[in-house]
């Protein structure tokens, strides 16, 4: 595969981009190598500047459900754009945008447009420490909720009390006011409650885990924690950035039948534009200003471009049997990469919800953190080279979820299974 290209231009972005990138995961670094350089993307794939085609389960790292460069979300961008590129001044398909949002997803009552999942998260965390008036909360081991400086931050040792920050630069004061649980454990989260429930502003999750690779909730644990954040006082936040429209049409809480308190979008809402959005009860959202006290803002939030593509996307995905067609084939290839494992005598198993899943290197089936972490990573790595070599593209890191779009029809998961049953035998044979 040549890579001449893309090697000049990641030696140029070392020069001037921190790492050669504009976001950390994009450099290889977990699975060692270089990355290659997107020239365009169609359908299922993606082209490099090297011209190889790569069948992509990425797919942006999510907003791209109906595949690269659908026509219907182009038109609507051009048509968009024609009309100008930012106004600052409401436009009508921010309006348009906003029902589309409160009708998909019922809990959200009244949302804000913001430009990113990042900002999404912090801006529901303000309001939920603003509307409590507590400043502590709670999120979960792997969990990923933007970069945020009350986000970053980890379990300290032994003690729930005091976080600690995970990147240098996150105040250690900030850190002492987040908590954090493991996923999918009952009991722990049962104790925290009962330990300081009434001082705990938030709890925030990811209901199903996308970004410490797959992980579904255990069955009841989401309704769980639901009944201790109504009994404390607590304001329930899903974290839909990834799992919005994906997992189900109105998201984790419609798949799992849980109302949090507030929700934050992202990824696919924005149809490949930068877009976030943050949504919930109306009370609570009406302390946002500024109909409240509880400020928020952004020069490009809601922009006009930006709605046009997220609502042509969510048009597209609103399709009779558009989400059962997009599991069935997440199903297809989860259980041909199963199969051909087995063939090779790798252990190896997989996750599956709705349109995202996880592949483990592992015999057993995985759905805690700990387990995660515990999966054979260096064996993930020569898979995902093994793979890439022979043109299928999947998350760099053994910690991340795939994405599958509507482009992904039954004869490009056949050819992925094909290229895997190869890529299990080359690795399994070194
Ligand atoms: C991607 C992601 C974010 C951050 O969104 P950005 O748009 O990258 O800022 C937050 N939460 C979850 C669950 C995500 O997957």
């Amino acid at each position: 595969m040549k890579s001449d290209r893309s090697h000049a231009l990641f030696a140029r972005a070392q020069r001037l981009l921190p790492g050669g990138v504009n976001s950390p995961v994009r450099a290889f670094k977990s699975v060692g190598g270089e990355p290659f350089f997107a020239q365009r993307a169609e359908g299922p794939f993606v082209f490099d500047a090297d011209g190889n085609r790569y069948i992509d389960y990425v797919g942006s790292w999510g907003p791209m459900i109906v595949g690269h460069n659908h026509p219907k979300v182009l038109e609507a961008v051009f048509t968009a754009a024609r009309n100008g590129l930012s106004f600052g001044i409401p436009n009508p398909l921010e309006v348009t945008m906003a029902e589309t949002l409160t009708r998909l997803v019922p809990s959200c009552e009244v949302v804000r447009m913001v430009n990113s999942g990042t900002e999404a998260t912090m801006s529901a965390l303000r309001l939920a420490r603003g509307t409590t008036g507590r400043d502590r909360f709670v999120k979960f081991e792997g969990c990923y909720h933007g970069h945020a400086d009350s986000f970053l931050v980890k379990a300290g040792s032994g003690a729930l009390t005091f976080g600690v920050p995970t990147s240098p630069g996150v105040p250690k004061a900030l850190a002492d006011l987040t908590l954090t649980l493991p996923y999918n454990d009952f009991d722990a989260a049962t104790r925290l409650f009962e330990d300081c429930g009434d001082t705990l502003a938030a709890l925030i999750i990811e209901p199903v885990v996308g970004n410490a690779n797959c992980l579904p909730p255990r069955a009841g644990y989401l309704q769980h924690l639901r009944t201790l954040c109504t009994r404390h006082g607590t304001v329930l936040i899903f974290d839909e950035v990834m799992t919005g429209f994906r997992v189900a049409l109105g998201g984790a809480q419609a798949r799992y039948g849980i109302t949090p308190d507030l929700t934050t979008f992202g990824k696919v809402i924005g149809g490949g534009m930068p877009v976030g959005a943050y949504g919930g009860r109306r009370d609570l959202m009406e302390q946002i200003a500024p109909s409240g006290p509880i400020y928020q803002a952004g020069t490009l939030s809601g922009n006009p471009v930006a709605m046009a593509a997220g609502l042509a996307m969510l048009e597209l995905i609103q399709a009779p049997g558009f989400h059962a067609e997009l599991e069935a084939a997440t199903q297809a290839l989860c259980d041909g990469l199963e199969a051909a494992a087995r063939g090779a005598g790798v252990a190896f198993s997989t996750q599956r919800v709705g349109g995202m899943f996880g592949l483990f290197f592992s015999n057993e089936k995985v759905d805690t953190f700990a387990q995660a972490m515990a999966c054979d990573s260096a064996t993930f790595n020569r898979f995902f080279h093994a793979m890439l070599e022979r043109g299928v593209y999947l998350a760099p890191s053994a910690f991340e979820a795939g994405f599958i779009s509507s482009a992904h029809d039954a004869a490009i998961i056949e050819q992925t299974i094909a290229i895997a049953h190869d890529a299990f035998h080359a690795i399994g044979s070194t």
